[in-house]
Formats: structure tokens, C-alpha cells, sequence
């Protein structure tokens, strides 16, 4: 039977399963469509990132003999969106047959799975086999567990994948995970190596003056663009940080630096989510880094951690409770996102930093997501919704499946713990401690009240004791009532003013 299968700019890997078995009378479809562009306003480097390599990947698959038909953004005849072009597609075609890769998006599942009535085709959607751990998999391991924790996850994805394993089944080294040794503060005047900037081809400048033109009331920075388009690319990149930067990663993946967007991360995520990595091939060159004496081990577990564990442990999450996660608000949070997020325009200049990294990057790390402007959108009630929009929108590397969990589950305790033991709630003076932030800016991360107060203190206090009736079994945060208790009434009340202080600057774009 002809078939019509159909990739998404995030499939770009040769070995995905909707190519499997294709004959020559089927015929691949991809498309650039303006429905999914736009559905959130994605960051036009995004944008400009997977155009650029899908064209190139489509390339890559005509030379390879397979019958593609490719629609750009602006082909005049482009209905500008998926079910548009199936449905066009199919008008000229034979094809009995819609065949395609889960996508990662749980709104476009449903989409494909629908498509077996109203278009009344047979529709097969194929598992997506990059994943180290299957939908089913991740079920099973999760049934009859109280707690989903990601440690013991990822514990088994090492026994399965043997990495870091010794011969008796132990993990090198006698331990599991080397954190401890992972969270130094940044040493004074630290710096990171120059990353490399890939030289644009005709097809990424095609690809650029047409997000630049179609594009340009999105937020975030166009150029300079220096992204990997091609698989080649992106294996440049990594064969470069697992040789210079992997070493550093582990000592210094939690640090923040004013100035220094990158640090020492490795910046391959949006590589590894569009498919242009894989994710067994980086935590096995990150091993054999280690075998070979080229890293040491609280960086090589460090880094395989977030791969193998993290990276899959999300995935995980997100299918087995979608869609009920994503109507998820634990909290309540419902105040609106504060212009600063899209302007940068704020006095806390740990907050200012991050989104100037993430307008000009499309890109910010970890800590900076999640302890910034994660941390103060959990602390300030910020509208789920909304954060998570943000989110999904603003970096390049964004999916559902990864950016909700981490976002609505790991930074804002929106799913009520279903991630987390407990929220990754901090006052000013964890930013103080593990970034230079603070020496700049006109607040004091020493002071809760007051003109000059860091605000994340007195929030941090606000919203321990407004959740109180949520929080305070938790067996993690015994300690944080009962000091907030020793107080006394005083105290408690001038944090409280404080906290409406900072909302009506906050309203008034004056925080
Ligand atoms: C609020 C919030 C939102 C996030 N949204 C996204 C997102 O949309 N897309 C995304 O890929 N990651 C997301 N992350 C996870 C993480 O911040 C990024 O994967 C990481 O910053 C990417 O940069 P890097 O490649 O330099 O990563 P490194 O720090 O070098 O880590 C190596 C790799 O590990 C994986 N990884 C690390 N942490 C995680 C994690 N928590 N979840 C999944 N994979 C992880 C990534 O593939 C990453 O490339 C989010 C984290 C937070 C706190
Ligand atoms: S003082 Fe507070 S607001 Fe300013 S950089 Fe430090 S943590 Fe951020």
C-alpha cells in the first residue's frame, strides 16, 4: 500500500521509525508551516535553527533516493498548516497510507490521530525509538510507585544502557551520582572557552532573510546566528565539548557569570531534540572521555545524568499524566507575567541577566532557567500558563514534552510533587552564593526589608508561609516553619508589606 510519511522539523535523525520500510512508490512530506511557527511565538532563532535544517535534512534524504516533497514557509500554495498539506498532498497521490513519528507534542497526537476519520485514511504512528526509554517502558517502571524519583530512574537506565557500570553490575566509581562534588560557587573572574560559530551556507541565509521578514515581531534576536544546521555540524560541536569543556562541567554546572550566557554547558539541546544528536552516542562519548582519563567522573556522571536520567525521566512524566498535567496549578498562580520577561527591564539583575541571555541566545542554562526566572515566577505566583508559555516560546530547544515538566513540574511545583520532593523555592541568597549577580546590582541580597531589599527574599518567606497549608507536612521543610515561626509576629507582618510593596512596583514596572 502507498504511503504518505510525514517528518517534523524536530524527526531530523535518518534512523527515525517513519522511514522505516519505505518503498518506492511512498513519498516523504515535510513542511515549514505558519500554524506551528506561530502557535506560541517561538524565538525567530529558533525558527531560523530548524528551517535551516530541515531544508538541509530534506537534502540529505533526496540524495539518499528517497521521493520527498518539501514546502516552504512561502510556496504560494502552503495552507499553513499540517492537516492543509496532508490533505494536499494526498489530492495528487495514490497513498492509502499516513505514516508518522509520535511527535512530542501531545496537542499534535491527537491531531494525527483524528486524521483516521476525517480524512479517512489508515494512520500508523510509529514509536519514537531515539528515546532511551519507550512510553510503555516509563509506564511500567512508574506503576505502583508512590514517588516518580528521577534518581532511581536513572539508576536503571545505567544498568540498561551499561553505562558507567562495572563488570559486577556496581556503578564506577562505588557511587551512583557525584552532586555533592558538583556545586561549586563560580571562582572570581571566571570565564569560558569561545564557542564555535558555524559558517552560514546559501540555505541558512535563504533561511534568515525569511525569519527576518516573516518573523520580526517575535521576541529575541535574529543574529547573530551560530548554530549547527547538519548533523555533521552538530557533531563538530560536541566532539568540542566533550575534549574541552566536559572536564569543567561538573564543578562548575551550577555557577552563574554575568557576561557568560554558555559557561561550561554543552549547548546541544537543541541538537539532541531535533534529532540531530542522539542521545546513546553523547553519554557514550561522555564515558569514554572518562575511560580514556580525558574528563573525571563527577563531570562524566554529571553531564550523563542529565541525558540518561533528566532528559528521558521528563519525557516520561510527560506522556504518562498528559493531558491532565497540563491543567495542573498546585498553587493557584495566577498573577500575569510581568513585562520584564520580554523587556529585561528590571532593577534585580540576576533577572535582567537571564532574559538578555535568552533574547540574544535563544538560550539560557539550567540554574538561570530554573533558579531566576523559574524560581521568581514560582515565588511571585506567576501564572502557570503563562511561565509556561514563555518557556515554550523563548528557547530553542523548547518542545512540550520537555519544556512543560520542566517548567510547570520542576520550577513552579505546579504539579503538586509529582517531579519534585519539594519546591525549588531560594531567597537571593542562593543567587548571591552561586553567581556574581548581586555585586551589580541595586538591590541587597543581605536584606529582606527595606528600600534596597533583594525582593527574592521577602517572597521567598511569603510564599512558604501563604502555601503553609500545602507545604508544611512536607518532611524537607520542617525547618523553614519553624524558623519562619521564631519571626514573631513583627517581623512576619514587615514581610508581608514588603511582598505588597514589590507587587505594586512589579505592577508599575518599577521592580
Ligand atoms: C524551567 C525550565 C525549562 C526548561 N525547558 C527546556 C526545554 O524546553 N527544552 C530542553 O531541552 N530543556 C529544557 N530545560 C532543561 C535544561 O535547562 C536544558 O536542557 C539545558 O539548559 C540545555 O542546555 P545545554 O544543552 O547546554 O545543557 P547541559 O547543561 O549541557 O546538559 C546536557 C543535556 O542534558 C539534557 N538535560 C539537562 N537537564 C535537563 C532537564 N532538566 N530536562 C531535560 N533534559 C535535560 C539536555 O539535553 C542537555 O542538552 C528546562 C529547564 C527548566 C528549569
Ligand atoms: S540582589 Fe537579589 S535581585 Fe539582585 S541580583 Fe542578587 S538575587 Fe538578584
Amino acid at each position: 500500500m502507498t504511503s504518505l510519511r510525514l517528518i517534523l522539523g524536530d524527526q531530523l535523525s535518518a534512523s527515525i521509525s517513519s522511514l522505516e520500510g519505505t518503498s518506492a512508490e511512498d513519498f516523504i512530506l515535510m513542511c515549514e508551516v505558519m500554524e506551528e511557527a506561530t502557535y506560541v511565538k517561538h524565538h525567530p532563532k529558533k525558527i531560523a535553527f530548524l528551517f535551516s535544517a530541515m531544508r538541509h535534512f530534506a537534502d540529505q534524504l533526496k540524495n539518499s533516493g528517497y521521493n520527498l516533497r518539501y514546502v516552504r514557509l512561502d510556496d504560494l500554495q502552503n495552507t499553513g498548516s499540517f492537516e492543509g498539506e496532508v490533505r494536499r498532498a494526498l489530492k495528487n497521490s495514490e497513498a492509502k497510507e499516513f505514516i508518522v513519528t509520535e511527535p512530542g507534542e501531545y496537542r499534535l497526537l491527537k491531531t494525527f490521530e483524528a486524521w483516521k476519520t476525517s480524512l479517512g485514511i489508515s494512520v500508523d504512528i510509529r514509536p519514537d525509538c531515539r528515546f532511551l526509554c519507550s512510553t510503555d517502558e516509563f509506564k511500567a517502571w512508574a506503576e505502583g510507585r508512590r514517588q516518580l524519583r528521577m534518581e532511581y530512574f536513572y539508576r536503571e537506565m545505567r544498568k540498561k544502557y551499561g553505562i558507567l557500570i562495572e563488570n559486577n553490575g556496581e556503578p564506577v566509581g562505588g557511587q551512583w551520582n557525584y552532586d555533592k562534588k558538583n556545586r561549586k560557587p563560580p571562582p572570581h573572574g571566571m570565564s569560558s572557552l569561545k564557542r564555535i560559530s558555524h559558517a552560514k551556507d546559501f540555505i541558512t541565509k535563504e533561511v534568515l532573510a525569511l525569519v527576518k521578514n516573516r518573523f520580526a515581531n517575535h521576541f529575541g534576536n535574529l543574529e547573530p546566528f551560530h548554530f549547527a544546521i547538519n548533523r555533521e555540524q552538530a557533531l563538530i560541536e560536541l566532539d568540542h565539548f566533550i575534549r574541552n569543556i566536559l572536564p569543567h562541567f561538573g564543578d562548575y554546572q551550577d555557577c552563574m557569570v554575568s557576561g557568560e550566557p554558555y559557561l561550561y554547558h554543552s549547548l546541544i539541546s537543541s541538537y539532541l531534540n531535533a534529532g540531530l544528536l542522539l542521545p546513546l552516542e553523547v553519554c557514550q562519548k561522555a564515558e569514554k572521555a572518562y575511560l580514556k582519563n580525558q574528563a573525571p567522573l563527577n563531570a562524566v556522571e554529571g553531564f550523563i545524568r542529565q541525558i540518561l536520567g533528566w532528559r528521558e525521566y521528563v519525557r516520561g512524566i510527560y506522556w504518562l499524566h498528559m493531558p491532565k498535567y497540563g491543567a495542573m496549578n498546585y498553587f493557584n498562580a495566577t498573577k500575569p507575567l510581568p513585562e520584564f520577561y520580554w523587556t529585561a527591564d528590571t532593577k534585580m539583575a540576576c533577572v535582567a541577566e537571564a532574559v538578555r541571555h535568552t533574547r540574544d541566545h535563544a538560550y539560557s542554562h539550567h540554574i538561570q532557567r530554573l533558579m531566576v526566572t523559574g524560581n521568581f515566577a514560582l515565588l511571585a505566583g506567576l501564572d502557570v500558563k503563562q511561565v509556561q508559555e514563555w518557556y515554550l516560546a523563548v528557547y530553542s530547544d523548547a518542545y512540550e514534552w520537555v519544556e512543560m515538566p520542566n517548567t510547570l513540574g520542576m520550577a513552579l511545583f505546579g504539579d503538586g510533587g509529582i517531579m519534585g520532593s519539594k519546591p525549588y523555592a531560594a531567597s537571593g541568597k542562593y543567587i548571591h552564593k552561586m553567581s556574581n549577580f548581586c555585586n551589580r546590582c541595586g538591590y541587597d541580597p543581605d536584606q529582606t526589608t527595606g528600600g534596597n531589599a533583594c525582593p527574592f527574599n521577602a517572597l521567598y518567606w511569603d510564599f512558604m508561609a501563604r502555601n503553609q497549608d500545602k507545604l508544611k507536612n512536607n518532611h524537607r521543610l520542617p525547618y523553614v516553619y519553624a524558623t519562619w515561626d521564631k519571626f514573631g509576629t513583627q517581623k512576619q507582618q514587615a514581610i508581608k508589606k514588603q511582598v505588597d510593596e514589590i507587587f505594586t512596583k512589579m505592577k508599575n514596572k518599577i521592580l
